[in-house]
């Protein structure tokens, strides 16, 4: 296995309209030219940190402020940088994963999946629209390699996907075999609103002897285009907003994974794939190859009040609090082990600290994507204004410490399927 830093992405948003007009509101954060380098200033005028700037370095810094200046970092420029370098990582036969941390209101969702209303044409298999986010331009994108290697290699090309959300806990698939009615066509919105307003089960989680933790009982789908899998996103969206509207605000506490499976097949004597060479010999006998790539749009960051009136509200808070307090845990094991084993030989094993990757349903299901057999990206996600200066700093803070994260990976290939 070889070693693999997480890349970790930071994007300011622009000011909204009601920041705007609030005359108070002033953009805190800069980025000068193309850098990675940002600064904020912290600390209003009554604060006896007033003045304090703030300087941070990641991987990659996109400024989406202002769409009239240079450096401006519109959606297929946050693509490019972030999640289209894990296209060859998923070809090569790597698991891979780009995951969204913020605020609520930072741009989380707008990163990951974009602006839905408008990419209607992609149903009809027609390229994504400027507004759509990383997960559709990725999916695209996966099906246009696809077919770009087909012509030249003799590979049979699997793609599986799923998805599902992370509620207080607790796990609902958002395509399972109820959603497939809808999406094929087989039932009635009113059907469809039917089932969405049935009780969902919750899934569980287990843990495979090979491929580690999965999900019991979870919807995989095969697709072979990339308008059959917008289809099924666009049915897990609708799920997924359906359920946010009768909870209010559910979509800011709940998680959202979107997994894709992509196994190659080569159908050829050759080793056609083969592509390393210190494997030597053994690369003869190399038939598959398979990648996992999970694409997180997680629940939003900020601490949530607990003086709500109503017990429930409570309860949420509490269980969201736990998922995303366990991956700061994670992430602070992690990054504290990297400096407990500072440089010393690569290979040197397992972190000295105990990962409580366990510790809840987010983490445990996420547990080779942080620190183990997984190239990962964070992205972010920053708002620009005065009034979330001290959630901003806590987001660039913990994406500093993300940064340190070492993964280990390898490829993912069997002689035999
Ligand atoms: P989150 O998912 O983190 O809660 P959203 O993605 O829903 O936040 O963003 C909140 C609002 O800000 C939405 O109306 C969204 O369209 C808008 N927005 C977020 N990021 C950008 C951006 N980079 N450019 C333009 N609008 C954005
Ligand atoms: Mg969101």
């Amino acid at each position: 296995s070889e070693e693999s830093n997480m890349i970790v992405a930071v994007r300011v948003r622009p000011l909204n309209a009601l920041e705007c007009t609030r005359g108070q509101v002033t953009n805190v954060v800069q980025v000068h030219g193309n850098s990675n380098e940002l600064t904020v200033q912290a600390g209003s005028s009554a604060d006896s940190s007033a003045g304090v700037t703030h300087f941070f370095s990641y991987d990659q810094v996109y400024y989406s402020c202002d769409p009239e200046r240079k450096n401006y970092a519109c959606q297929a420029k946050v693509f490019e940088g972030t999640a289209r370098p894990l296209i060859d990582t998923a070809f090569e036969g790597y698991n891979a994963c780009l995951f969204a941390y913020g605020q609520t209101g930072s741009g989380k969702s707008y990163s990951m999946m974009g602006i839905e209303a408008l990419d209607d044409a992609a149903l009809d298999g027609g390229p994504p629209h400027d507004e759509a986010g990383i997960i559709p331009r990725f999916c695209h994108e996966l099906f246009r390699r696809i077919e770009a290697v087909k012509r030249t290699q003799q590979l049979q090309v699997e793609v599986e996907v799923s998805y599902f959300e992370i509620y207080n806990e607790k796990i609902h698939d958002l395509l399972s075999v109820q959603h497939a009615a809808a999406a094929s066509g087989e039932s009635t919105p009113v059907q469809q609103q039917h089932h969405q307003q049935q009780q969902r089960p919750a899934l569980k989680v287990r843990e495979h002897p090979i491929f580690g933790p999965y999900v019991v009982d979870l919807s995989a789908h095969s697709v072979d285009s990339y308008s059959a899998l917008r289809n099924w996103l666009a049915v897990g969206n609708s799920q997924r907003a359906t359920a946010s509207t009768a909870m209010n605000d559910k979509s800011s506490r709940s998680h959202s994974i979107f997994n894709i499976v992509l196994n190659l097949t080569d159908l050829s004597s050759d080793d056609a794939l083969s592509s390393d060479t210190d494997s030597g010999s053994t690369s003869s006998l190399r038939q598959t190859r398979r990648s996992k790539i999970s694409l997180v749009d997680l629940a939003g960051s900020e601490r949530i009040s607990v003086s709500g009136s109503n017990g429930e509200r409570i309860r949420e808070g509490v269980s969201i609090n736990k998922s995303l307090l366990t991956l700061g845990k994670v992430i602070a094991a992690l990054a504290d082990s990297r400096k407990a084993t500072g440089n010393g030989p690569l290979g040197s094993g397992t972190p000295s600290t105990f990962v409580p990757y366990r510790e809840s349903v987010l983490t445990w299901l996420l547990r080779e994507n942080l620190g183990g057999n997984s190239k990962t990206v964070m992205l972010a996600t920053i708002s620009p204004a005065s009034i979330h200066a001290d959630e901003t700093l806590a987001t660039l803070r913990y994406a500093c410490k993300a940064r340190s994260i070492v993964n280990r990976v390898k490829v993912n290939e069997s002689p035999h399927d």
